[in-house]
């Protein structure tokens, strides 16, 4: 149930709407947006008539949502939502640029990385302490002392730091070293690591699973916002098909239609969507043109020698081109890099 209320509605007229939609059984999320409140409340929608809302004073008017996901829905924040990390906003006019390489493996490799891709513009640095690896023989990250050397080289350049969480008990540790959590492909649908992540306050990223559906991924989304975190970025990055050129196939579209359905911002990940470095660009600069609200870059100093993910890793000569290509098509399309 999605109770707008009227511009200027009394914050007695909201709490009533509150109490009413508590009464009947309803959890209550609240958006303030620049002109209206929403209030949407999840709960037994079917014995409810929108009507015995609208005749409430200071509401606007009062919906059923039919979308199996109500809080993810554009619906609830017709707006859309801004997820800020200190002065880095996501889902506004900057397309935000998160670049680093898959695993961080040492103090050298990350440092160097992480200047580079500075230079070139980034804003957040990328990279696994702890990796998803599908074979238990490659490399498995350094762990929290990757977490470390990730934190250090982000700071020392002016970055922001997202990196992946594969286990809901490795949450607290990451308090001190992440400003973004990545939830990857592999765990979009671990529904306990979801869970906890809708406790914290801190912005999470949740990559579409390589077999999840659009609405899966939103529905994913539902579990971490129901918790009341609301940062939550979505992130495109290649499903699997019958195509075998292409390590996955990018599904530009996605990006479109999750802006249609969500509020929520969604990035794009090239590398992992294409697997292949000389592919990286040309699908970054169509997911910027397609209206991505930031890119997930992978990039390495010396890719040829990477413990994982050298194949897709770009050059830092090849991200600061990138990032010169995306300078002059994001004003074509409303945006700023
Ligand atoms: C990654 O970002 O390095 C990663 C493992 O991505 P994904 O979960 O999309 O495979
Ligand atoms: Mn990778």
């Amino acid at each position: 149930m999605l109770v707008v209320m009227q511009e200027g509605a009394t914050e007695p007229q909201i709490q009533a709407v509150i109490d009413r939609l508590v009464s009947l059984g309803f959890t209550v999320h609240r958006s303030t947006g620049v002109r209206h409140t929403v209030l949407g409340g999840v709960g037994p929608v079917e014995d409810v008539e929108p009507a015995d809302f609208e005749v409430m004073e200071g509401v606007k008017e009062c919906h059923r949502i039919v979308s199996p996901y109500k809080l993810a829905s554009r619906h609830f924040r017709p707006g859309g939502t801004v997820v800020k990390v200190g002065d880095v906003e996501i889902g506004g006019v900057r397309v935000v640029i998160m670049a680093g390489p898959c695993s961080v493996e040492n103090e050298d490799q990350i440092n160097r990385t992480a200047e580079a891709v500075a230079r070139a513009g980034a804003a957040i640095l990328r990279g696994g302490a702890f990796k998803p690896r599908t074979s238990p023989y490659s490399f498995q990250g350094l762990g929290e002392k990757g977490l470390r050397m990730l934190r250090e080289a982000a700071d020392r350049h002016g970055l922001k730091v997202v990196t992946e969480v594969m286990d809901h008990e490795q949450i607290p540790m990451f308090a001190d070293y992440a400003d973004i959590l990545q939830v990857g492909a592999r765990n979009m649908q671990n529904y306990n690591l979801l869970r906890r992540l809708g406790g914290l306050r801190k912005p999470v990223l949740l990559k579409r699973g390589p077999a999840a559906t659009i609405e899966e991924l939103l529905l994913s989304a539902e579990y971490i916002l129901t918790g009341g975190n609301y940062d939550v970025i979505l992130c495109e990055r290649g499903i699997r098909t019958f195509e075998s050129y292409t390590r996955n196939t990018m599904d530009i579209s996605a990006i479109p239609v999750v802006k249609k359905l969500s509020h929520l911002p969604i990035v794009a990940d090239p590398s992992h969507g294409t697997g292949r470095r000389d592919k990286v660009l040309p699908m970054a600069r169509a997911a910027v043109a397609a209206g991505a609200d930031g890119l997930l870059v992978e990039v390495h100093c010396d890719p040829d020698h990477a413990l994982s993910d050298g194949a897709q890793s770009l050059w830092p000569e090849q991200f600061a081109e990138l990032m010169g290509q995306l300078r002059i098509i994001a004003p074509a399309v409303g945006r700023k890099v």
